[in-house]
C-alpha cells in the first residue's frame, strides 16, 4: 500500500432530473439573499435562466451574462466590480467550465477586495492557509457539460497583458463550490461536438487521475468508476442527445471524474492543455482530444500498470494482457472514439499556428501542473516533438 497524503473538500452535490428546482429551497437554508449569477447568453437562450430567476425571486440581484471561454481576466473584473457594487453573499456559475470558473474567480476576488479596510488585511496576513478553508462568498455550481469544474478547488484566468495570453491556474481551497446541482435535463441539449469534446476532458481527469504522482484510493476508484459509466454512456450522448438515462450516467461519469481530479495533481496533459487553450484560444474539449491519445502514449512506459486497469472498466477485452499492452488498448480506445465522434485529432485543427509550437512548448515547459507528469519531462524540446506528432 502506497502512503498518500491528500484533501477532499466539504461540498453537498445534489443529484437528480429537475435537482435544479431545489435551488431557491437550498439558497434559503443557508441563508443567501444577495445573489448572483454568471453563465453565458447561451443559457438564457436555452431557458436555463429563467427557472433560477423563479427560484431565487428578489433574492437574485444581478446576473452576468458575458462569460467567456478560458476565463478572461477583464470578465472577471466586470463580474467582480458587478459583486461588489451588489454586496453579493453567494455566487451562482451555471453552465460549462468558463461559467463555474468565472464564478471561483468572481468569489476570489470580490473576498479580496472586501477585506481591504486595515484590519482585516491585517487578519488576513496572519492567517495561514489550510487546505480546508471554506469560502466567505460561496460558489454554487450548476453545470451543464462534463467538464467537472464544480468538483475541484482549480480555477483559471487568462491575462492578455504583456506578451502572449497566458491562462495562470491557481487551487484554492476556498474556491471549491460549496454546492453543487446535478441535473441532467440541463444536458439534453448540448450539442454533439460539445457532448464529445467535455466527454474527452471528462475522460482526461480519469486517465491523469489514475497515474497521477498524488494518486490516493478514493481518486483511483472515483477515476476507474468514471471510465466505466463515461464507456457506457458517452457515445450514447453522442448519438442520440436527448436519451435522459444515457446523460445522466454520462453526468455520474463527469461527477466521478471530477471527484477524481480534485485531490490530485494533474500532469503533461492538462497542463498543455491549458497553454493551448489559454494562449491560442482553442476549445478546452478540443485541445483535449487532439492531446490525450498522444499524452497517454508518450506516457505509457511510466504508467502502464496504473493504466491497464482503465482496460475493464471500460468493457475492453483484455483479461491476461500484459499491462503495458491492456494501457496501449486504453489509449487506443480514446483515440476511436476520437474519431467516431468527429472531434479534432491534429493540433492544427484547432486554431493553432506552426510556428506558435516552440513558444507553446516553452509556456508548458514552464507550467507547475507538466512537471508533475509521472514520466518526468525534461525539455520543452521534448514538448515541442510531442506537439509536432500531433501537427
Ligand atoms: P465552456 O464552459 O467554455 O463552454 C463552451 C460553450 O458551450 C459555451 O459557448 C457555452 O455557452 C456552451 N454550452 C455549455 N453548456 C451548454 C449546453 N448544455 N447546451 C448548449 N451549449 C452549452 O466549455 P467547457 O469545456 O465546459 O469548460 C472549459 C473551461 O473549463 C476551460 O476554461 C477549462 O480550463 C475549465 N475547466 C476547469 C476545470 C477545473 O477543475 N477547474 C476542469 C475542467 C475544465
Amino acid at each position: 500500500m502506497d502512503a498518500f497524503h491528500s484533501t477532499f473538500h466539504a461540498q453537498e452535490v445534489l443529484f437528480g432530473a429537475g435537482a435544479v428546482a431545489r435551488l431557491g429551497e437550498l439558497c434559503a437554508r443557508d441563508g443567501y439573499r444577495r445573489v448572483m449569477l454568471c453563465t453565458t447568453a447561451h443559457s438564457r437562450a436555452r431557458g436555463y435562466v429563467a427557472p433560477i430567476e423563479a427560484a431565487l425571486g428578489e433574492h437574485l440581484l444581478v446576473t452576468y451574462e458575458h462569460v467567456l471561454p478560458h476565463v478572461p481576466e477583464l470578465q472577471v473584473a466586470e463580474a467582480a466590480a458587478l459583486a461588489a457594487e451588489h454586496q453579493v453573499d453567494a455566487i451562482i456559475g451555471l453552465g460549462g467550465g468558463s461559467s463555474i470558473g468565472t464564478a471561483k474567480a468572481v468569489s476570489r476576488a470580490w473576498e479580496a477586495r472586501r477585506r481591504k479596510s486595515p484590519a482585516q488585511a491585517q487578519a488576513q496576513h496572519a492567517h495561514v492557509p489550510s487546505p480546508i478553508d471554506q469560502p466567505l462568498v460561496p460558489v454554487i455550481a450548476i453545470p451543464t457539460t462534463y467538464a467537472g469544474s464544480e468538483m475541484t478547488p482549480v480555477y483559471g484566468i487568462t491575462y492578455s497583458a504583456n506578451g502572449p495570453a497566458r491562462k495562470v491556474t491557481t487551487t484554492d481551497p476556498q474556491a471549491v463550490p460549496r454546492l453543487t446541482i446535478y441535473d441532467p435535463r440541463l444536458t439534453l441539449d448540448l450539442p454533439p461536438p460539445m457532448t464529445a469534446g467535455t466527454g474527452i476532458n471528462a475522460v482526461a481527469h480519469c486517465i491523469e487521475a489514475l497515474y497521477s504522482i498524488t494518486r490516493n484510493p478514493l481518486s483511483t476508484a472515483a477515476a476507474l468508476a468514471g471510465l466505466r459509466a463515461i464507456a457506457r454512456t458517452l457515445p450514447r450522448c453522442y448519438a442520440a442527445g436527448d436519451d435522459l438515462e444515457a446523460r445522466a450516467e454520462m453526468l455520474v461519469g463527469a461527477f466521478l471524474a471530477g471527484t477524481a481530479l480534485a485531490s490530485v495533481a494533474m500532469g503533461l496533459h492538462h497542463g498543455l492543455c491549458h497553454v493551448l487553450g489559454g494562449t491560442t484560444g482553442a476549445a478546452h474539449g478540443d485541445a483535449n482530444s487532439v492531446m490525450l491519445p498522444h499524452v497517454m502514449r508518450f506516457n505509457l512506459e511510466a504508467t502502464a500498470s496504473q493504466i491497464a486497469p482503465a482496460a475493464e472498466a471500460m468493457g475492453l477485452a483484455a483479461a491476461g494482457l500484459r499491462p503495458d499492452v491492456a494501457a496501449a488498448l486504453v489509449a487506443h480506445q480514446v483515440a476511436e472514439w476520437v474519431e467516431q465522434m468527429r472531434l479534432p485529432r491534429r493540433v492544427r485543427e484547432i486554431g493553432v499556428r506552426e510556428e506558435q509550437l516552440p513558444e507553446l512548448s516553452a509556456l508548458a515547459f514552464a507550467s507547475r501542473t507538466v512537471q508533475n507528469n509521472p514520466k518526468p519531462v525534461d525539455s520543452a524540446e521534448q514538448i515541442e516533438a510531442l506537439l509536432r506528432a500531433a501537427w
